[in-house]
């Protein structure tokens, strides 16, 4: 059996037996990975506090058949200060959460892992509402799927935006039929900074009138996209039943 590091962000944990818990995180060279933490509900145990959600650490490994070991763990990053602030804690599990989601055992994806931490880092910064809508829309963009905002879905048109259809991907303008949900020009504004890259300018300059706004589309846009996911592996799965 192969003993490997690696540095990871803790994504949930669960309770197993009488004193051990599952480990589930997402560590950057192997992806996701579930793993055994031995004896950490013991209060004598070394590093049972550093296996809290939201942690990034550095963490060493015993590869097992089925399951890893963890053996030793380094905090390198605390959760951002979340335990006080609901709203603040809600973000951080949020994020966790998608990551979760998205992600397979067994696939790299350093991208991802990249993401994940600098928007850990911004959430213990600052307790800023629209980290949550910027970490969405880099997701979709890394996934590939990336709503337009850039143009009408239907005619091109760069004018006259007035609505979105997350079904059709993307923004439609004020001449096609509208079937989609009503976008103010602010609302748009955001999500095209997002799209360009201009997030500092989204975390620092977004009117608090429209942040719920923005965080309530960027929230429907990945619960859309995980829900086709979970659609699609579910269609492949019965594929390989059959
Ligand atoms: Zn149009």
């Amino acid at each position: 059996m192969a003993l490997y590091r690696d540095d990871a962000v803790v994504l949930r944990t669960h309770k197993l037996g009488e004193a051990d818990r599952i480990v589930v995180l997402l560590a950057r060279g192997r992806g996701k990975v579930r793993a055994v933490a031995k004896g950490v509900r013991r209060t004598k145990s070394k590093f049972g506090s550093r296996l809290e959600p939201g942690t990034v650490i550095q963490i060493q490994l015993y590869e097992g058949r089925n399951l890893d070991t963890v053996t030793q763990v380094h905090r390198t990053e605390a959760p951002p200060e979340a335990r006080t602030d609901l709203a603040h804690y809600g973000r951080l599990t949020v994020l966790l959460e998608i990551i979760d989601s998205v992600t397979v055992e067994g696939e790299s994806n350093p991208a991802l892992f990249k993401l994940l931490t600098g928007a850990i880092r911004e959430l213990g910064r600052r307790p800023n509402p629209m980290i949550v809508p910027a970490f969405t829309m880099r997701l979709l963009a890394l996934e590939g799927v990336q709503p337009s905002f850039d143009r009408c879905v239907r005619c091109g048109s760069t004018d006259g935006i007035a609505s979105v259809n997350l079904t059709e991907g993307g923004v439609i303008c004020r001449t096609c039929p509208a079937t989609g949900e009503r976008l103010t020009e602010s609302v748009l504004d955001v999500f095209r900074s997002l799209a360009d890259g201009r997030v500092r300018e989204v975390l620092d300059d977004t009117p608090v009138a429209v942040q719920h706004d923005v965080e309530s589309l960027a929230g429907r846009m990945v619960e859309q996209y995980l829900e086709r996911r979970l659609k699609t592996s579910s269609v492949l799965y019965q594929h390989l039943q059959a």
